[in-house]
């Protein structure tokens, strides 16, 4: 890895942070007049805690990891963007990220103004290194690997995410946004070991939460301090921050209900299989399954037509004539099926 001072950006790297009222002073007042709220009106008119520290130590109980090297972002999206935002520079600098995955990362490049190098997954959806390397030069700053992948479903074996962090001098960016519906494990327990890492995770899968738009990054204490200088001071606000430590107060209930899912999802799977209409369903890691139909464009109109709606990912890289679907509730899947049935072919 390259030193980090070398991988920021030298604008981000001589920033002077600001520094807001409740960054300055934390603990016990008899009075707080320091942030120009109104103190006549109680409920929301305090500022809330700009670096979160309750939910960090929760979540950071749980994951195993200490409170200064966890970054809450506004969704994933606010960790996507700030990565750009932090090692790229506009015009110059370029990342690589395998292709068919999310497409936040490409729309953020752009937005970035970041050149966004895609790198075709072998067919059956595993890593191809080599093509990843080779696709490398001096101003590759970040590598997106999404673990389980979305849309194929699969996730990469911990092994060679550890060798790709390893050789690679930029940043290795493995969004596990649906780690918890995988046996593959996480590279949250590999962040000591590699400081060019950062793991990103979320409350909008497993967690229940996507109303909530909470999103994780844990990596270096060094990198999430450039993160906290560069990030909006206040971004996760108050009913966000009190409603993720309710749920993490909910793991165990969360913990049965994905297994149940994992279940659903394979059963789901078995059944799929079962119908004329279906050619090939990939197996999957997350709540959702990539399934190879016969013509996915006309099948995604016809369960549209019927008020069931799945994503059509057939344009998609490696992804010819498939549909994305998740993994509803029973009466969800039964309908999905009911409706597969009547198409026919
Ligand atoms: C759904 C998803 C996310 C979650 O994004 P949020 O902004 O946290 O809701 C992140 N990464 C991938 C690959 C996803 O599929």
């Amino acid at each position: 890895m390259k030193p980090l001072n070398q991988l920021i950006r030298p604008n981000i790297l001589n920033l002077e942070p600001y520094t807001c009222a409740r960054n300055e002073y934390t603990g016990e007042a008899r009075a707080w007049l320091d942030a120009n709220e109104n103190s006549r009106i109680d409920g929301f008119n305090r500022y809330p805690d700009p670096l979160q520290i309750e939910v960090k130590k929760k979540l950071g109980a749980m994951r195993g990891v200490a409170v200064d090297r966890i970054f809450l972002g506004v969704g994933s999206d606010e960790c996507i963007d700030i990565i750009y935002r932090v090692f790229c520079r506009p015009g110059v600098d370029n990342v690589v990220a395998i292709e068919p995955t999310y497409g936040m990362y490409s729309v953020c490049a752009a937005i970035n103004d970041v050149e966004y190098r895609r790198v075709k997954l072998h067919d059956d959806f595993s890593l191809d290194a080599e093509a990843l390397f080779n696709a490398v030069d001096e101003n590759t700053k970040v590598m997106w690997i999404c673990s389980p992948n979305n849309p194929t479903g699969n996730s990469f074996p911990l092994d060679e995410l550890k060798n790709i962090a390893s050789r690679f001098d930029g940043i290795l960016a493995v969004d596990e946004a649906y780690v918890d519906f995988s046996d593959a494990g996480s590279m949250v327990d590999a962040l000591d070991d590699y400081p060019n890492l950062i793991v990103m995770q979320t409350f909008s899968k497993a967690w229940a939460s996507a109303a909530l738009r909470l999103g994780i990054a844990f990596a270096s204490a060094e990198i999430i301090s450039v993160f906290n200088n560069v990030k909006y001071p206040y971004n996760i606000n108050i009913l966000t921050q009190r409603q993720a430590l309710k749920v993490l107060d909910e793991a165990p209930m969360i913990k049965s209900v994905v297994k149940e899912l994992i279940a659903s999802r394979d059963n789901l799977a078995d059944r799929l299989l079962g119908l004329d209409c279906v050619k090939k369903v990939h197996p999957s890691d997350a709540n959702f399954l990539l399934v190879e139909v016969g013509d996915a464009s006309a099948m995604y109109e016809f369960l549209k037509e019927h008020g069931v709606i799945v994503r059509n990912r057939s344009k998609v890289t490696l992804c010819g004539n498939c549909l994305r679907i998740t993994v509803g509730t029973e009466e969800e899947n039964d309908l999905l099926i009911e409706k597969m049935v009547e198409y026919g072919k």
